[in-house]
């Protein structure tokens, strides 16, 4: 991730005196103040990023080491000048703002995560939908302390060192300066008696079976969400959600293009000469195709209705067959004469309309290119 310039950030030059800064620091923070963008999280993050500007430009020296080494130097712990670091904002700012985020404590119930699973189908059963079952291996609540990872008859209890705020207070040179409470990592509680099956989280690991049921027409991209399937919230907080996602294997005859069916269709040279009829495959079993004579390889047939109805409705989509016109191989001698004698009749432009017009226009090229 990369970072944005400090006077972008805040939106003045790189000679911008002191006043300026303070000035424009002022107008960005107000704008973004989370006190004015309740909740909206891009607001907290600009208001970040410009604290985070106004915290290295306003000291000289940070200044100096940004305006030579960029973010490099005025980053990580230990960093430039020997000060107490670089702090989060909470941190810089707490003394200034105070509660700016809300009272309650932080690192408290959270949704798990959302897991993702790749479903491979055939293609018969993207086009007509299924039922299959999966395993998922995810966290589930712990059912012994019910997911409070406090042993049973016990209860967590308010953590001591924050009064269950989860923050806590530290005199720091000139600031006061407020932090994540360290003993219970910001949740306010803490577990004296861990449940022994999840070690105190309350979320331990399961390989789950879900039923899934595929609706017809779905194809390759799509997916499906089992609404709280993903992984238990920490703290008693809500699941996530699964996403199956679709994943449709490559058929022997068809090659599925939205709600078309593409197949390729290989017919004899005598077939192609004299017209006759073909069987072709589609999803519902074999069906016969005409062609007429004198067809040609790449010729597509249109059956209308034979491809895929899609998932999210509408009419079925149509199966082309493309022609393939094959050249015969292990000719006998006898063949091979017949053929012969075949040729020596067809003389002239007549039988292969496409090859003299294409040897016409080769001829012009090459003509054009001694000029
Ligand atoms: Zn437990
Ligand atoms: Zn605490």
């Amino acid at each position: 991730m990369s970072k944005r310039d400090y006077y972008e950030v805040l939106g003045v030059s790189k000679s911008a005196s002191e006043q300026e800064l303070k000035k424009a620091y002022r107008r960005v923070a107000m704008k973004y103040h989370p006190d004015r963008n309740p909740g909206d999280k891009e607001a907290e993050e600009k208001f970040k990023e410009a604290s985070e500007a106004y915290e290295v430009l306003s000291d000289e020296n940070k200044r100096a080491a940004y305006d030579r080494f960029g973010h490099a130097g005025v980053e990580g712990a230990g960093g430039m000048g020997g000060g107490a670091g670089f702090g989060s904002f909470s941190d810089i700012f707490g003394d200034v703002f105070g509660d700016i985020f809300g009272g309650g404590p932080r690192g408290g119930p959270s949704r798990g995560s959302d897991l993702r699973y790749t479903l491979e189908l055939t293609l018969e059963e993207a086009v007509r939908g299924t039922n299959v079952k999966i395993r998922v291996p995810t966290l589930v609540s712990c059912k012994t302390c019910d997911g409070s990872g406090a042993k049973p008859g016990t209860k967590p209890n308010t953590c001591t060192t924050c009064g269950g705020h989860g923050q806590v207070r530290m005199q720091q040179g000139f600031f006061s300066v407020q932090q994540t409470c360290p003993t219970c990592r910001g949740k306010g509680k803490v577990i004296t008696d861990p449940c022994g099956d999840c070690r105190g989280r309350g979320r331990v690991e399961e390989t789950k079976t879900l039923n899934v049921k595929v609706p017809p027409g779905v194809d390759t991209g799509d997916r499906i969400r089992l609404s709280g399937e993903g992984e238990a919230g920490a703290d008693g907080g809500p699941s996530g959600d699964l996403y199956v996602q679709v994943s449709v294997k490559q058929h022997e005859f068809f090659q599925r293009e939205g709600r078309d069916l593409y197949c390729e269709v290989p017919i004899s040279m005598i077939d192609a000469c004299l017209g006759g009829e073909l069987e072709v495959p589609t999803l519902d079993g074999r069906v016969k195709l005409k062609v007429p004579e004198g067809t040609q390889t790449g010729k597509l047939f249109r059956l209308r209705g034979k491809g895929v109805t899609p998932v999210r409705g509408g009419s079925p989509g149509d199966l082309l067959c493309r022609v393939t016109v094959e050249t015969p191989v292990n000719l006998t001698n006898k063949q091979k004469d017949l053929l012969r004698e075949l040729q020596a009749t067809m003389a002239g432009d007549k039988h292969s309309p496409k090859q003299s017009s294409w040897f016409e226009g080769m001829k012009n090229f090459f003509g054009d290119m001694k000029l």
